[in-house]
């Protein structure tokens, strides 16, 4: 709930910051708004703008989730990273909490923090040079992939792995990971990043990379934001395809589906291999999806239908095939989600599940969470299913099965956000399916909506829990950052 700023709080200090007035309550480590102009004579100068409008706090209190609001006092639309830096050393003097803000995509107020400072990283938008012999780029934060993907291809080069929705920043991937369906081959994206630009939680300006203060790049990537602010990222480059063969292959059988979807990732035939479960005419998830994209020339061969789809047990009637340009491929998604927005579902609550499960038990399990779904608690949403390769990925942060061949099964639901009884049975529903799943050595993919306590996290985290833990009391002393992912 938006927090209702008390007329008595005892207010430390206040500054008059554009037309707005805020404080801070010391007591109760938030900010509020007062009708006082006493000056706050500490607050930084800044290079970028402090906003505590209505419009500015309510949209920082959403997210593409809207299910959680949380309303801060104040949100940082920095102007450098020194104005990071001198916010987060106020924010740490004062004993106020810190999300960083890349596009808001997550599902459940993990760029939220009540009361405190949101920092927007889109000013980050900078990417670096590149020339066709670059292996490597340099870019803000808050670039998006889009973008990062147009740069790069005008060179001739792309980063190996993409989400598969291309409007999400680079820090906010790279804060959970970022899979896709080129992760099998070349990891996800936090695998492909040679140095980060960071500002730690205790407000020092750091380049971290596998050589330099590693501890905490390590404790950045796929670290929830617990530790540092990514100001900037160096990812790595490889040749682009110019064009590329998409197919999609119809299943009538999960286990011939997940079987056929091993053997493919196993063998690297395709550079790309997803997949999706389908309801029938009665509602039941049972058709299936394999969608497998083949690079073409000057990364690839011109590809060779029969050769690519040769021992595959798909249903060969239903075989969709089509070449794209490479932009297109990455970018399939966007007619889908203009039309999603034209409709006004993209701004229905979204209590996503998103479970790695053990190959091992990938079929007894996504047989019985398919069993158990209704195309009603789904709603306009789609469910994905496709393996990833346990040696491409090496992230310690990045939390997935005890297995060479983990699934990951997402639940992509999409509901009315005025309909809150709906959306806590989904959340319940959605917590009932990650207990199973954990029981079986699954793991959760921490984008989707998990009802999830301090306890659930060390357990997550496992063994990798004392490096997060110590990095945290290392470079985040005083806890101020990321709270909404509700770890320590
Ligand atoms: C339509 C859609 C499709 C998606 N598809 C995929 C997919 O294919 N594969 C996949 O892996 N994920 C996918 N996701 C999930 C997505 O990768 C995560 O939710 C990601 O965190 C969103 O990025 P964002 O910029 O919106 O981050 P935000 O929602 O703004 O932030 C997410 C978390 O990261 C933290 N954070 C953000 N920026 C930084 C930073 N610069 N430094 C430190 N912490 C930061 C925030 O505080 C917050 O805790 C998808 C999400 C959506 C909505």
């Amino acid at each position: 709930m938006p927090r209702t700023p008390s007329r008595r709080t005892a207010l430390h200090g206040l500054a008059a910051v554009g037309a707005a007035v805020i404080g801070f309550d010391p007591f109760t480590r938030s900010w509020a708004v007062s009708a006082s102009d006493r000056p706050l004579t500490d607050l930084p100068p800044l290079d970028g703008t402090l906003h505590t409008d209505e419009a500015s706090l309510t949209a920082a209190a959403d997210d593409f989730g809207h299910i959680v609001h949380r309303r801060p006092a104040a949100v940082l639309r920095p102007g450098s990273i020194r104005d990071v830096v001198a916010m987060i050393r106020f924010c740490n003097a004062h004993g106020l909490r810190v999300a960083p803000r890349g596009q808001g995509h997550a599902t459940q107020g993990q760029a939220q923090v009540d009361g405190g400072l949101v920092i927007e990283t889109a000013p980050f938008a900078a990417i670096g040079a590149v020339g066709r012999r670059s292996t490597t780029v340099t870019v803000g934060a808050g670039a998006k992939w889009s973008d990062v993907a147009k740069a790069t291809l005008a060179h001739g080069l792309t980063p190996p792995t993409f989400t598969d929705y291309l409007e999400l920043s680079v820090g906010g991937t790279l804060s959970v990971g970022g899979l896709g369906g080129q992760t099998h081959q070349q990891g996800a994206q936090v695998d492909n990043v040679t140095e980060l630009q960071v500002v730690t939680g205790a407000g020092e300006f750091v380049r971290c990379s596998p050589t330099r203060h590693r501890d905490l790049f390590h404790a950045v990537l796929a670290g929830l934001g617990q530790c540092a602010v990514v100001v900037g990222a160096t990812l790595r480059l490889v040749p682009a395809p110019e064009t590329v063969r998409h197919y999609l292959l119809p299943y009538d059988d999960l286990r011939t589906f997940l079987d056929d979807q091993r053997l493919l990732v196993r063998e690297g035939r395709f550079a790309y291999v997803e997949g999706q479960v389908t309801p029938d005419s009665e509602g039941a998830f049972r058709g299936y999806l394999l969608e497998a994209v083949a690079y073409g020339p000057p990364v690839g061969p011109a590809p060779d239908d029969s050769a690519l789809l040769r021992g595959l047990r798909h249903d060969p009637s239903g075989v969709q095939t089509s070449d794209l340009a490479y932009y297109d491929f990455l970018d399939r998604l966007a007619p889908g989600v203009a039309a999603l927005k034209e409709a006004g579902l993209w701004a229905y609550a979204h209590p996503w599940l998103n479970l790695l499960l053990p190959g091992r038990e990938a079929v007894a399990l996504a047989g019985s969470l398919l069993d158990d779904l209704t195309s009603a608690d789904l709603g306009p949403g789609v469910v994905l299913l496709y393996p990833l390769l346990s040696e491409r990925l090496h992230a310690p942060l990045l939390r997935t099965p005890d297995d060479p061949v983990p699934y990951l099964l997402a639940v992509l639901r999409t509901t009315p956000p005025d309909d809150t009884a709906t959306i806590d049975r989904l959340l319940a529903a959605n917590r009932t399916a990650y207990d199973t799943v954990r029981a079986a050595g699954g793991t959760h993919y921490p984008v989707g909506s998990v009802p999830f306590g301090p306890s659930d996290w060390r357990d997550h985290f496992g063994s990798a829990w004392r490096q997060l833990a110590t990095a945290r009391h290392t470079y985040d002393p005083n806890g101020i950052l990321v709270p909404g992912q509700g770890i320590f």
